[in-house]
């Protein structure tokens, strides 16, 4: 029993990041890549972006790939921070758009922020510096360790996390956040399915218990991070309480150097069919 091994890599990779947050690759570009790593069905899931999707549709069409409509969103919940992936909602919403659009103007300022604490400790970084690293419109601190990076104040990407903008360092800021309960709101409004993204050690079982109260729809369970005793975890736990099951790669390329996991963590094709089939049974 011991060395069957949990199976990862279904053919539905649910969860990746453009050029539109804080991914390396264009939409075409990622899609292109999802067919030859021989994916059926993938979401791309910008940080606070939809602005993707349409060229991620438009490049998918005629390659027998579907896409799922997605994002990753952000919240606070006793004062940490989660992440909440919204599948299948209507990206062209207006309420969702304008909601979006409030969270990147909030990321904007956190930048700012943390390039402010970054010149206090007489690091000469500047925003035009940080925003010559955005190619799409959702600022994120992989942005600022690029910078970091290009500008010579950091040796590489990684260190740029450990040694400033990582969570607890002397240069983090926290975002301000929807409540949890808020943000499933926002993705069912919006005619969507909400997942806990990667809870990987974090999340204790009381704080589970609190989201799946707000409405949660699942969890991704499949996710690099987590070792193959978590997915068992998750796994239980999304039975025990009638939930969906969701995964991916959480592939961002470039300077993460994620490349070898691309096609690697994903669900199988019908996992996607339960999530269609509880959006349109509800
Ligand atoms: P943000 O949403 O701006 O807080 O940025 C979060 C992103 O930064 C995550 O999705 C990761 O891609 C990346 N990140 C956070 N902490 C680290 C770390 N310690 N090392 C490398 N990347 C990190
Ligand atoms: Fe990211
Ligand atoms: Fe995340
Ligand atoms: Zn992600």
């Amino acid at each position: 029993m011991d060395n069957l091994q949990v199976c990862v890599d279904g053919k539905a990779d649910l969860h990746m990041h453009t050029i539109y947050s804080d991914g390396a690759l264009s939409p075409p570009e990622l899609i292109a890549k999802a067919k030859d790593a021989g994916l059926q069905v993938v979401s791309i899931t910008d940080h606070d972006s939809v602005s993707g999707l349409e060229e991620a549709f438009e490049a998918a069409r005629n390659l027998q790939l579907e896409v799922v409509p997605g994002m990753e969103l952000s919240a606070m919940m006793n004062g940490f921070e989660i992440h909440i992936l919204g599948y299948f909602m209507d990206f062209r919403d207006k309420s969702l758009l304008d909601s979006l659009a409030g969270f990147r103007e909030e990321r904007l300022r956190r930048a700012e922020r943390i390039v402010d604490k970054l010149n206090r400790m007489n690091i000469p970084l500047s925003m035009d510096a940080v925003m010559a690293n955005v190619s799409g419109d959702s600022v994120g601190r992989p942005h600022i360790a690029n910078a970091l990076v290009s500008e010579g104040h950091a040796q590489n990407y990684h260190q740029a996390f450990s040694k400033y903008i990582g969570n607890g360092r002397p240069a983090f800021e926290k975002k301000i956040s929807f409540s949890p309960e808020d943000t499933v709101k926002l993705i069912s409004d919006a005619g969507g399915l909400s997942f806990l993204a990667h809870p990987g050690k974090s999340v204790s079982e009381d704080l589970l218990i609190q989201l799946i109260k707000t409405g949660l729809d699942g969890i991704e369970v499949i996710h690099p991070s987590h070792t193959p005793d978590l997915v068992r975890y998750y796994r239980g736990i999304v039975n025990e309480y009638c939930l969906l099951e969701s995964g991916g790669s959480d592939f961002h390329g470039g300077q993460k150097g994620d490349d070898n996991i691309f096609g690697q963590f994903g669900i199988p094709i019908g996992a996607v069919d339960m999530m269609r089939h509880r959006l349109f049974s509800n």
